[in-house]
């Protein structure tokens, strides 16, 4: 009998938020559902960071299937807050839009690169040695509509990846 009040419920156990709390797991507990006892790590964030009465609230302002996606947003948030106590999650997206404009940027030299090369192809294709740096544009103009249809072609396929990741 001396046993704490939570196993008096039954079988169940008390959820994480309650057992942290110290109160009461009751049946219609908002906080059971989402923080189970064997994870007791994700609600001790969520009230370190935002506290238990807005963590409640925040749940209770929400409708029944959005609450486990805010629930997992919260404690991802709170655990990146306390990691880095300055920039939290802030911290985590502008590192991430630094890495896409990084690979951006190699895409773009990468893309340049590609042409230039077939461009070199070409042109000991059709120049002929080394005359074909030096020649006149006029030898150049049959095929350069080819290659720069091709050219488009490569931009559109950058664009193409690009957009997607800009969308992240
Ligand atoms: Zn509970």
């Amino acid at each position: 009998m001396k046993e704490s009040g939570g196993r008096k419920q039954g079988a169940t156990s008390p959820c994480a938020a309650c057992k942290l709390l110290r109160r009461r797991c009751t049946q219609d507990c908002v906080f059971s559902p989402y923080f189970p006892s064997d994870e007791p790590h994700k609600f001790a964030s969520v009230h370190k960071v935002f506290g238990a009465s807005n963590v409640n609230k925040m749940i209770q302002e929400l409708q029944e299937y959005q609450r486990g996606d805010a629930v997992s947003s919260m404690v991802y948030e709170a655990n990146a807050r306390i990691k880095d106590p300055i920039y939290g999650c802030v911290g985590t997206i502008s590192s991430l839009h630094h890495q896409i404009e990084f690979l951006h940027t190699q895409l773009a030299i990468a893309q340049a690169e590609l042409v230039h090369m077939k461009m070199q192809q070409f042109s000991s294709m059709s120049g002929g040695g080394g005359t074909a740096a030096n020649s006149p544009k006029n030898v150049w103009s049959p095929s350069s509509q080819h290659l720069q249809s091709e050219v488009y072609s490569e931009f559109e396929i950058y664009d193409s990846v690009q957009q997607p990741q800009i969308n992240i």
